[in-house]
């Protein structure tokens, strides 16, 4: 069968490999003149090294993740720490600490002080199971009382970081849909991971290599606007050019950014190569090779705020925080407006399945209706559904 798919990021190539690997003709059209859409790496000719678009950290639970990874020849191209270990500094106090997970699935680290988070007894982490009974319009902050030591210093954070929406307004249930996958799995699902050196050579140059082995076409720089009557296609585009090239469909429609600010600036990587940050601006920073690199998820509360003015408060933070030069150094901020869509109820019940009102026409990307928030795992799982509901017409929607 020949198969048309359209956007070449992770929700388009996963599809693109899935349909290659069992035997059909792919075509590939991407609007961009390069693959990737919002995982991607680039020369910056300001700082002199390669840079990603944003931070991207998955977790050792990300099984589509890593099979697709697999597939392509990639699957050493991650990196991270041996245990499952988060480092974490509060910009206002200055207080230091480490989440040790233990590796196996009983949760002990809890009963261990040094190994919880500051302030809070063992007892206060039962709270965690309110997850399981979460219903679709219970927001993380509601179900959690939205204070105390485990709700600012974890449930915060992971709720800003993986939902990238804040936990006053997030799913709940998104929110378990990540914890059933990795922390509630034990440690050995929880281990953080990263590009070893870019997003691109990780993610997307092994894909594009993999599918034009495997004899698959990619067209860049084409961007399709209207549908090939009877064509079996994956549309893999943001929502609003799906909603575009298939009218009447339902799609999310509120998004949230997510600012990346890379400052050319070498600092030792500690025990993690990264950490968390509470009470700040700064979300995660990232001690990479050439660049200490900082996320600031759930950034539409900034908006209103110069990119200058940002590097100043986000450099000082810093400074502070790693006791680092206070001259700024060069540096680049890259602020993705539509990151990813925002992890609300009311969002969340905006999302499509995977099957569309025509038979051959399926709908892949992040913010279709994995269960999963707008992730790579959640982009990768749909292109991978896509490609199996073309498989089976008459089958069941996810
Ligand atoms: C700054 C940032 C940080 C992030 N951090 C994390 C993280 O830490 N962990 C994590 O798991 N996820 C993270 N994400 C989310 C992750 O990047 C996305 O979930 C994933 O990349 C989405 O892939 P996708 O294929 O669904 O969509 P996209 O990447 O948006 O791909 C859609 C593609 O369609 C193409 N296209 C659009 N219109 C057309 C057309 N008409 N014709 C042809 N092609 C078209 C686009 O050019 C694009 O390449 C982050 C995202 C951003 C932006």
């Amino acid at each position: 069968m020949s198969v048309h798919v359209i956007g070449a990021g992770l929700a388009g190539l996963a599809a693109a490999c899935q349909l290659t690997e069992l035997g059909h003709d792919v075509v590939v059209f991407e609007a961009a003149p390069h693959a990737g859409g919002r995982a991607r790496s680039y020369f910056d000719k300001q700082l002199g090294c390669r840079i990603d678009n944003g931070n991207h950290l998955l977790l050792s639970g990300n099984i589509s993740a890593l099979s697709y990874l697999h597939r392509v020849g990639a699957r050493r191209s991650l990196l991270g720490p041996a245990e499952p270990i988060f480092p974490f500094r509060d910009a206002r106090t200055g207080e230091r600490w480490t989440l040790r997970l233990n590796q196996g699935s009983f949760p002990w680290w809890v009963l261990a002080r040094a190994r919880r988070v500051p302030g809070t007894l063992v007892y206060q982490y039962l709270a965690l199971r309110n997850l399981k009974h979460a219903k679709p319009d219970d927001t993380v902050a509601r179900l959690f009382g939205g204070s105390g030591n485990l709700y600012s210093k974890l449930l915060k954070p992971l709720a800003i970081s993986a939902l990238n929406t804040m936990p006053e307004e997030a799913s709940a249930t998104a929110l378990q849909a990540v914890f059933a996958e990795t922390i509630e799995r034990g440690g050995y699902a929880t281990l953080p991971r990263w590009a070893r050196i870019g997003l691109s050579e990780a993610f997307i140059d092994p894909a594009i290599d993999w599918l034009r082995a495997h004899g698959a076409e990619i067209h860049f720089s084409e961007r399709v606007t209207a549908l090939q009557p009877g064509q079996a296609t994956v549309i893999a585009t943001p929502p609003w050019v799906a909603a575009e090239l298939l009218p009447g469909l339902t799609v999310p429609t509120e998004f949230e950014s997510i600012c990346n600010i890379h400052f050319k600036y070498q600092m030792p990587p500690g025990e993690a190569g990264f950490w968390g940050i509470t009470s700040g601006i700064s979300e995660w920073v990232f001690a990479r090779p050439e660049v200490i690199s900082v996320t600031i998820s759930a950034a539409n509360r900034y908006l209103d705020i110069a990119p200058d003015d940002m590097v100043r408060r986000v450099w000082a933070e810093l400074v502070k925080l790693f006791e680092l030069e206070a001259d700024i150094p060069p540096h680049r901020v890259l602020w993705e407006r539509r990151a990813t869509l925002r992890t609300t109820p009311a969002q969340m019940a905006l999302r499509p399945n995977t099957r569309t009102s025509i038979p051959n026409v399926v709908l892949a990307g992040d913010w279709t209706n994995t269960g999963l928030p707008a992730t790579i795992e959640g982009a990768i799982r749909s292109g991978n559904a896509a490609a199996m509901a073309l498989m089976k017409p008459n089958g069941k929607s996810l």
